[in-house]
């Protein structure tokens, strides 16, 4: 069902996402920071005892990390300088995972990029 998933998003790159609703508060979800430009939230599926995802507040053509252009580095820029801090408030002082799955291959299931923050726990590697 994961790869259906993955096939169907396929056609949906340029359309809204779940996020967008999270964004818009259409559905709830447990956000974690948020200011003007981006949105920090836990997944509802979570992989580590910490795994939360943030995601740019507009998407601008950022389904995923490959399309990024010129015009998105402060957008790119700004989540990369507030995972820090989200790890923090999260207690994962001791050190996390920051993963942008990128594309079929890489298990990117929404076309909306996202970066996962995951911790709480020794994670491994290789991911796989
Ligand atoms: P994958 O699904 O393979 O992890 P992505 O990198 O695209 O691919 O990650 C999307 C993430 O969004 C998943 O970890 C999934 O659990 C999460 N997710 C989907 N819907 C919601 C939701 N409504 N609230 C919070 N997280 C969600």
């Amino acid at each position: 069902s994961h790869h259906n998933q993955h096939h169907h998003n396929h056609h949906n790159h340029h359309q809204l996402t779940i996020f967008d609703k999270i964004i818009n508060k259409e559905i709830p979800a447990q956000i974690v920071y948020e200011d003007d430009k981006c949105l920090a939230f836990k997944d509802v599926s979570p992989q580590a005892p910490v795994h939360i995802l943030l995601i740019p507040k507009v998407k601008d053509g950022l389904t995923q990390l490959q399309k990024a252009e010129e015009r998105h580095k402060d957008i790119l820029g700004h989540l990369m300088l507030k995972v820090a801090d989200i790890a923090h408030q999260n207690n994962l002082k001791e050190g996390y995972r920051v993963v942008i799955n990128d594309g079929k291959l890489g298990c990117q299931s929404v076309y909306h990029l996202h970066l996962h923050i995951l911790g709480g726990t020794q994670m491994g590697w290789p991911p796989g």
